[in-house]
C-alpha cells in the first residue's frame, strides 16, 4: 500500500472505531459512561478530522496526477470534497456547532416534554445562524441552502428539490384527498400482542431469506433504530420492539436490513478508502424503503410470508385473512407524526419541513414564527392541524442535532426507490414472481450490480441516469401509488 493510500486508511479506521464507541453507547454501554465515552468519541473523531484535514492530503491533492490517484478519479474527487468541506469551516465553528448542538438536544428534550417551544427557540436560533455561517464558509453558487444540502445530498441543488416537490405536490395532495375520503380498512390486529421474541426472529427470518449476511453483520436492540458500518464486513443493525404494535419491529428490520444490505455490497477492494460508504443519504434511503416498502409491503410478498405469520403470532393474527392484514398494513390516513406516517402522506410531511428550512434560511419567516407556520402547512397539506408543539414542530430531533438540509432525502430517497424499482422490473422479467415466492437473490444481485458496489464512485444522479437512462421524477413514484391503492381501496 503506498504511503497516501495508508494515510488515507488509518482516516478511515479512526472514523470506524469511533463508529464502535458510538454503537455501543445505543446498545449496551452503562449510562454512567456516557461522560468518558463522549471524550473517547471525540478524541476519535478530532484525530480523524486533523489527519483529512492535514499537509499530507493537501500535498497529494495538489501533486496529482501521480501515485497517490493513478487512474482513480473517483478516489481523487471524493478526497478532495472530503477535504475542502474538512478545511473550509473553520475548526470555531465546528467546535461551537458541536457544543450548541448538545445544548440543543437537551433543551430539544425538555420543550417536547413540557410543550413549551421557546424553550428550545433560542437553541435553534444559534443552529440556523451557525448554519448559514457554515453556508458561507462552504460556499455556494445559487443558494445558501445548496451548501447544506449538498452534505447529504452531494450535488443535488435546492431548486431541483423545489421543483420536483412542486411537482409531486401538485399530483399527491388530490391522490392523498381521494384516499382519505375513503373508509381506511380496520387495522386493529396490529394493536394486539405480539411477543418479543416471535417479532424478533420473524424480522431475522425476512431479512435472511432477503440475503442480509449476517457473517458481517448483526442485529442489537435500541431506543431508536439506525444501521452503522464499521468495514465492508461488519455492518450492524439495530430496532425496537414494541409488543402491543406489530409495525415498529417488522417494518424497521426490513428498514435498516435495506441501508445494512447496501453497505454490505460495496466492492470489497474499496476497503479503507472514502469510497467505501453510501454515496448519498437519499441513495441510501432509496435501498431501506425498496425492502421496507415495495417488497415489504407489497402483495406478492405476503403471498409468501403471511402462513409463516400466521405461524409465528397465532393468537394475534388467528382468524385474519391475508387480504385483511395487507390492507391494515397499508392503511393510508392523515397524521400528525412523521415516523408514523404511511408510505403515501410520509413526503407531505417531508415537504413541509424543506419549505419551512428554506424559508428559514433565506430569511422569510423568522424561528418565532415557526408553531404556526408549521401547523399551518400541515393543515393546508394533510387537513389536520396540531393542538400542540409536540405533535408539531417539536416531534423530530434532526434540528436540535445541527442538521438543517438533511429532510429532504428521505423523500428523494423514496423516488429513488421506484425509479430503481420499475427498472429492476423491466431487467428481470419474473422479479414479481420471485418475490412472491420470498426468492430474493436475483433482485439483490441487480441492486449490488447497479448501486451498492459502486459506493462513491458514482454519485446518486449517476447512478439513477446509467440505470434508468433517466434523472430523478416523480413519475415513476406516483404511477406505483395509484396503481397500489387504487387496487386496495377498490376506486
Ligand atoms: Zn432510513
Amino acid at each position: 500500500m503506498s504511503d497516501f493510500r495508508n494515510h488515507l486508511a488509518q482516516i478511515c479506521d479512526l472514523n470506524h472505531a469511533a463508529a464502535v464507541l458510538e454503537w455501543d453507547q445505543e446498545t449496551y454501554m452503562p449510562s454512567g459512561a456516557a461522560e468518558a465515552r463522549a471524550h473517547q468519541i471525540a478524541t476519535l473523531r478530532r484525530l480523524a478530522h486533523e489527519l483529512l484535514a492535514s499537509e499530507k492530503t493537501a500535498t497529494h491533492l495538489e501533486k496529482r496526477p501521480d501515485d497517490s490517484f493513478g487512474d482513480n478519479e473517483a478516489l481523487y474527487r471524493i478526497t478532495k470534497r472530503d477535504f475542502d468541506r474538512a478545511t473550509r469551516i473553520p475548526a470555531d465553528l465546528v467546535a461551537d456547532l458541536a457544543e450548541t448542538a448538545a445544548l440543543a438536544r437537551q433543551a430539544w428534550r425538555t420543550a417536547r416534554e413540557s410543550d413549551t417551544f421557546k424553550v428550545f427557540a433560542p437553541h435553534l436560533d444559534k443552529i440556523l445562524e451557525l448554519n448559514l455561517r457554515k453556508a458561507e464558509a462552504v460556499g455556494y453558487d445559487e443558494h445558501p441552502y445548496d451548501a447544506l444540502l449538498d452534505e447529504y445530498e452531494p450535488g443535488m441543488k435546492t431548486a431541483e428539490v423545489a421543483t420536483v416537490f412542486a411537482d409531486l405536490r401538485n399530483q399527491l395532495v388530490p391522490i392523498v384527498q381521494t384516499l382519505t375520503a375513503e373508509k381506511a380498512p380496520d387495522n386493529s390486529m396490529l394493536h394486539r400482542h405480539f411477543p418479543h421474541d416471535a417479532q424478533w426472529d420473524f424480522g431475522l427470518d425476512v431479512i435472511r431469506d432477503f440475503g442480509y449476511d449476517f457473517e458481517t453483520g448483526r442485529q442489537d436492540l435500541s431506543a431508536h433504530p439506525f444501521t452503522t458500518t464499521f468495514s465492508i464486513s461488519d455492518v450492524r443493525l439495530t430496532t425496537r420492539v414494541d409488543e402491543s404494535f406489530f409495525n415498529p419491529a417488522f417494518f424497521g428490520t426490513l428498514h435498516e436490513a435495506g441501508h445494512g444490505m447496501y453497505e454490505q455490497g460495496i466492492d470489497r477492494a474499496l476497503e479503507r478508502t472514502p469510497l467505501a460508504d453510501g454515496t448519498s443519504l437519499g441513495m441510501h434511503e432509496s435501498q431501506s424503503r425498496l425492502w421496507e416498502n415495495l417488497v415489504g409491503r407489497s402483495r406478492g410478498f405476503w403471498s409468501h410470508y403471511y402462513p409463516k405469520a400466521l405461524h409465528a403470532f397465532p393468537d394475534a393474527l388467528g382468524g385474519v385473512t391475508e387480504e385483511d392484514f395487507y390492507r391494515a398494513i397499508n392503511r393510508v390516513e392523515n397524521s400528525l407524526i412523521r415516523v408514523e406516517a404511511d408510505e403515501v402522506t410520509y413526503n407531505l410531511h417531508i415537504m413541509v419541513r424543506f419549505e419551512l428550512e428554506t424559508e428559514l434560511v433565506e430569511g422569510k419567516i423568522r424561528v418565532a414564527d415557526l408553531p404556526d407556520a408549521w401547523n399551518d402547512r400541515i393543515e393546508a397539506y394533510l387537513g389536520v392541524r396540531p393542538t400542540n408543539d409536540a405533535e408539531g414542530v417539536l416531534q423530530d430531533i434532526h434540528w436540535s442535532l445541527g442538521a438543517i438540509g438533511y429532510f429532504p432525502t428521505y423523500t428523494l430517497g423514496n423516488l429513488m426507490s421506484t425509479q430503481l424499482f420499475d427498472q429492476a422490473n423491466s431487467d428481470i422479467p419474473d422479479l414479481a414472481q420471485q418475490i412472491s415466492s420470498g426468492n430474493f437473490t436475483v433482485l439483490l444481485d441487480w441492486l449490488r450490480t447497479h448501486v451498492h458496489g459502486h459506493g462513491r464512485k458514482k454519485t446518486a444522479s449517476e447512478i439513477l441516469t446509467d440505470t434508468t437512462g433517466t434523472g430523478l421524477s416523480v413519475e415513476s413514484w406516483i404511477q406505483y401509488i395509484r396503481r397500489k391503492y387504487e387496487d386496495i381501496y377498490g376506486l
